[in-house]
């Protein structure tokens, strides 16, 4: 489980989160959605323990800051970032390493061929394109068997093909009882996988909305009427139901 409790940011006079509070529960897919500039990406670095905040993180019921917090979860930045002087497998063999995972060699080997990596496993890190970087950036998550998973923006830059495996790597994670977040405003990229939608703008989550209470309503007509409210908090207009039913 993930929990945010009133998480506020400033980047000097710059308020990219005001009080953001949601949780993801046990094996559920969250989305946090919002227009650029929202505060997502404040949100999941938060989370991720790369910003300094007011407020209090969860994850797996450990403070987000604490060592129990960072060994079972795994982040894949907006950015992918890779070392120069790391092969492909290196990265992830540096992973496995890093965390203290038993991992077979049929694991590291599963995940390359899944991403369409394996010929590129002796390339250098400075050798890949955006889009084979974010590609590692995610075999290096998903190699360490994570509890949480945060993925921010994860879509962006990927081609048709990893587009595809990544959403159905997504729904085998929460078949496997993994936790995942998601950042996005691609709300076409993830309508057959949300759980529970925190819609958010201008620093603040709007609302929040199951895909059990929010029925057959449609999820982009309701992010445009919500963020439309230029920041103004629609809550008692909107079918909010926090986490009931998830
Ligand atoms: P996008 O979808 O464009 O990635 P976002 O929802 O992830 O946007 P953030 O990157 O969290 O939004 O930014 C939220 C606000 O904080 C914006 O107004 C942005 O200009 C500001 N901001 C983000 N990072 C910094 C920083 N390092 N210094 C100053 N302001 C920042």
């Amino acid at each position: 489980m993930l929990e945010v409790m009133e998480l506020t940011k400033r980047y000097g006079k710059t308020l990219a989160a005001d009080g953001v509070g949601f949780t993801v529960p046990d094996g559920r897919i969250g989305i946090l959605l919002g227009p650029n500039g929202a505060g997502k990406s404040t949100v999941i670095k938060s989370i991720a323990g790369l910003l300094r905040y007011k407020g209090s993180i969860r994850i797996q019921g450990h403070d987000s800051r604490s060592l129990e917090a960072k060994r079972c979860f795994a982040y894949v930045p907006e950015m992918p970032y890779m070392y120069d002087a790391l092969t492909v497998r290196e990265h992830m063999e540096f992973i496995v390493r890093a965390y203290g995972v038993e991992v077979t060699e049929e694991e590291i080997r599963g995940l390359l061929e899944q991403f369409e990596l394996e010929d590129k496993q002796d390339k250098l890190g400075n050798e890949l394109s955006k889009g084979m970087m974010q590609k590692v950036s995610i075999c290096c998550a998903l190699i360490i068997r994570p509890s949480v998973i945060l993925l921010d923006e994860p879509m962006v830059g990927l081609d048709p093909a990893a587009i595809k495996e990544l959403k159905e790597v997504i729904l085998q994670l929460k078949a496997r009882g993994t936790t995942v977040l998601i950042s996005t405003h691609m709300l076409e990229m993830v309508k057959e996988l949300w759980d529970v939608t925190f819609v958010m703008d201008k620093g603040r989550i709007l609302g929040t909305y199951t895909r059990e209470a929010l029925g057959d309503e449609d999820l982009e007509e309701l992010f445009f009427s919500v963020t439309g409210q230029s920041g103004k908090n629609r809550e008692g207009e909107m079918p909010v139901v926090g986490q009931k039913g998830v």
